[in-house]
This record gives structure tokens, C-alpha cells and sequence, in this order.
């Protein structure tokens, strides 16, 4: 198994050769396939599995094509500012042969240098949930057209009082969007979350 059997570009192939990432994790192997195709999905799985690569290889395959479009088109929701600013770092090496911008926007800091960053145009944000909302709030950030939305380690975001947060950011998402929903453990309130936010998910379990 290598990354080449998937049709990813020649330059995210490129960066994953820099990154010495030569074969697909089991979670890569089963998910990539599915995110090229623009299926729904929800993914069971830890941290350490490789997941980020997972979503975000095929989420960059699918953005670069059209990447001049100065507007957002993917959205990564993560619990944490750690987790947020480890999945910018990942994006930002596997795009490093793309033209592609992103942004990181997390809470606790001031917000002038990701109004900043944002304003400069970006494709992809990666974000904890409430200062997403508050830069939502002002105007200054707009979902209306994500064509990707990721929730990342939903389980930890549920924890942390982040649910009604996240049904507001969902809801000013098209309801045209591919959905990726990722979680170490399926409780009630997050398979509920899951049945209500993804369309005929492909679920996997790694
Ligand atoms: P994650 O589960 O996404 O936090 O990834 C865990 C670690 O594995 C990170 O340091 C990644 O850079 C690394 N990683 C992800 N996929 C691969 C791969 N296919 N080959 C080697 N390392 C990888």
C-alpha cells in the first residue's frame, strides 16, 4: 500500500515524500477514498491514528482545483487551541506545493491578527467553536460557502460545553456541504449530533 494508489496530486504526492510518510495509515486507507468521493463520514478513531492526514490529503485534492476563489470554502472544528494549531501545522506541510491560504482562530489571545489573517483571504479555517462564533458574530468571518466541514474530535467538544455552538456554526453552513465527523468514542449525544449533521455517512472504525 502506498499513497500513490490514491488520486491525489502529483504535488501533495510531493509533500507526503518530504514529510518521509510512505505508506497510508489504516485510517488514511479506508478514508481517503471516501472523502475523493464526497461521501458523508464518520470516523471512530484516537489520536496518534493519523487521521488529520486522512481528512486533510483529500480535503486539500479537493479544494486546490479550484484554489483563486478568494472565499471559505473548508471549515476544521477542533476542541482546543493545541489541536487546532497541530492540524494548521499538518495542512500547512501538506500543502506546501498548493496555493492554498488557511487560518488558525482560537480563543484567549487577541483577535487582531486573525481578523488580520482572514482578511488577506483564506480557503481553509481551522478553529476552536466559540471565537469562530464571535468573529461569525461581527461579520467578520462568513460559512455561507463551505463546501467542507470537519468536526474533529467531537467527543472532547461535546465535553467541553461546545454542542450549542456547534449546531449554530452547522447551521450557517450550506446544507449542500460534505460532512466529516471524527470521535474517539460514540456516546448518545454524538451519534444524535452525528444522525443529525451527516447525510448517509460511510461510518470506520480504526
Ligand atoms: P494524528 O493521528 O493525525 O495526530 O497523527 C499522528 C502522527 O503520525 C503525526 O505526527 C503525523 O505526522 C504522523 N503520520 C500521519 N500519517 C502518517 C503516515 N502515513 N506515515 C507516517 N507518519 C504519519
Amino acid at each position: 500500500m502506498s499513497f500513490q494508489q490514491f488520486n491525489l496530486s502529483p504535488a501533495i504526492l510531493r509533500a507526503l515524500q518530504d514529510q518521509e510518510y510512505i505508506t497510508p495509515t489504516p485510517i488514511q486507507q479506508q478514508a481517503i477514498p471516501v472523502v475523493l468521493s464526497q461521501r458523508d463520514l464518520l470516523g471512530c478513531a484516537q489520536t496518534g491514528t493519523g487521521k488529520t492526514a486522512a481528512f486533510s490529503l483529500p480535503m486539500l485534492e479537493r479544494l486546490h482545483q479550484r484554489a483563486s476563489q478568494p472565499f471559505v470554502k473548508a471549515l476544521v472544528l477542533a476542541p482546543t487551541r493545541e489541536l487546532a494549531l497541530q492540524i494548521g501545522e499538518n495542512i500547512k506541510a501538506y500543502s506546501k506545493y498548493l496555493r492554498l491560504e488557511h487560518a488558525v482562530i482560537f480563543g484567549g489571545v487577541s483577535q487582531h491578527h486573525q481578523v488580520q489573517q482572514l482578511r488577506r483571504g483564506v480557503d481553509i479555517i481551522i478553529a476552536t467553536p466559540g471565537r469562530l462564533l464571535d468573529l461569525v458574530n461581527q461579520g467578520i468571518v462568513k460559512l455561507n460557502k463551505i463546501e467542507i466541514l470537519v468536526l474533529d474530535e467531537a467527543d472532547r467538544m461535546f465535553d467541553m460545553g461546545f454542542i450549542n455552538d456547534l449546531r449554530k456554526i452547522v447551521k450557517l453552513t450550506p446544507t449542500s456541504r460534505q460532512t466529516l465527523l471524527f470521535s474517539a468514542t460514540m456516546p448518545p449525544e454524538i451519534q444524535d449530533l452525528a444522525m443529525s449533521i451527516l447525510k448517509d455517512p460511510v461510518e470506520i472504525k480504526v
